[in-house]
């Protein structure tokens, strides 16, 4: 198994292919592409298969051993001559236009709900945190004037 194909099997997500896995200290950075070769046009729903543009696509994902984990998306722009449109080719793993895959944001939402205004705040009691924030402008402003 090449390390391409396990992180295939590690990511599971089927509608993409593991092109090359960049590591480094904090992060992965996996390079991947659309196993399909065509796509339907969103409007017609006719199959296409030609490519306007490619551009890369950087995608969030669940961490991996305590690393980040981003994905580079080749993403795929197709023209459909019917309806004289281009269009980007959709995925379900993530939305379009998103910078994060739809269970990353499930993830960042389930932290969300489960932490505290506490937690949110750095760390520190909210309360401590804004009073000094606001503290330190309100005393400028006093000086100024
Ligand atoms: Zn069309």
């Amino acid at each position: 198994m090449t390390e391409a194909e396990l992180f295939e099997q590690i990511l599971g997500i089927k509608e993409i292919r593991v092109d090359r896995v960049d590591w480094q200290e904090q992060a992965l950075h996996i390079y991947c592409s659309s196993i399909f070769e065509e796509t339907l046009c969103p409007h017609c729903l006719k199959k296409r298969q030609v490519v306007h543009q490619t551009y890369e696509r950087q995608i969030r994902d669940l961490p991996i051993t305590g690393k980040e984990v981003y994905l580079h998306l080749s993403q795929r722009q197709f023209y459909c001559p019917d309806c004289d449109r281009r269009f980007n080719e959709r995925f379900n793993f993530v939305a379009p236009q998103r910078a994060m895959t739809c269970r990353y944001e499930r993830y960042v939402y389930e932290c969300c709900k489960a932490s505290t205004i506490q937690k949110i705040g750095f760390g520190q009691p909210v309360t401590k945190f804004t009073n000094g924030v606001r503290g330190k402008n309100c005393k400028s402003a006093r000086f100024r004037t």
